[in-house]
């Protein structure tokens, strides 16, 4: 087993609101949490083909500058009749300026050119995956996933990306219509609800055997 005595933990993201989301999930792991950001480490090309492969490149990098113990995250949406996308290009579809209203109708312009209405046609996933990485080499995986189905027009006003238009399965409100503590509800006893919460708690019992 790695050792992580040092009991200092590198967030691998220059996000601001990634590193909080970080931070608020990391909590009680009574850990020094910085961020990439704090260190002014360069951020590295995302050119992976997967969301482990982005993962990896940024703890990776973060790790090897830096030499703390790095977490990393990718995370995306994935519309099965669009053959998986935007997946790993999540972020890339709303564009330089971050237009999500633009990226959502994108994804329902799609479907709705390819006649995708029934709830079979419109299955998606929201996907996380982070990489914890030692600065010896070692590095271990977490993944979470939740299942659902895109909706139009978009639903609620909270969250972030597409969160207004993903309605997850056996529920009656879309991501954009919980509050962020019901999008996650997450704590170190019980498994969350969004993909990003199932990592963590995956990553939560990793941790505590170091
Ligand atoms: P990353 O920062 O490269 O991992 O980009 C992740 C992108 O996926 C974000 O910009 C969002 O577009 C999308 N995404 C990931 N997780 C969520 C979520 O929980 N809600 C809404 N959009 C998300």
């Amino acid at each position: 087993m790695i050792n992580f005595n040092e009991k200092k933990l590198l967030i691998a993201s220059h996000n601001e609101g990634k590193i909080s989301e970080f931070k608020e999930l990391l909590d009680f792991f009574k850990i020094k949490i910085i961020s990439s950001k704090d260190l002014g480490l360069p951020e590295p090309v995302e050119d992976g083909k997967s969301f482990e492969e982005n993962a990896l490149i940024k703890a990776k990098s973060a790790a090897e500058l830096s030499k703390i113990v790095s977490l990393s995250d990718d995370s995306g949406i994935e519309v099965d009749s669009l053959d998986g996308k935007p997946g790993i290009y999540s972020a890339r579809w709303a564009g330089p300026k971050k237009d999500f209203a633009f990226a959502m109708s994108k994804i329902n312009r799609m479907l709705e050119e390819m006649s995708a209405f029934s709830d079979n046609e419109r299955r998606a996933r929201f996907i996380c995956a982070l990489c914890l990485y030692y600065p010896n080499g070692n590095h271990e995986y977490f993944i979470g996933k939740i299942e659902g189905k895109i909706v139009w027009p978009p639903r609620g006003r909270h969250g972030f990306g597409y969160d207004a238009m993903f309605l997850p399965d056996g529920m009656d409100k879309t991501f954009g219509e919980l509050t962020s503590n019901e999008k996650h509800s997450w704590s170190i006893d019980k498994v969350g609800l969004s993909h990003r919460a199932k990592a963590f708690s995956k990553l939560a019992k990793y941790l505590p055997n170091e």
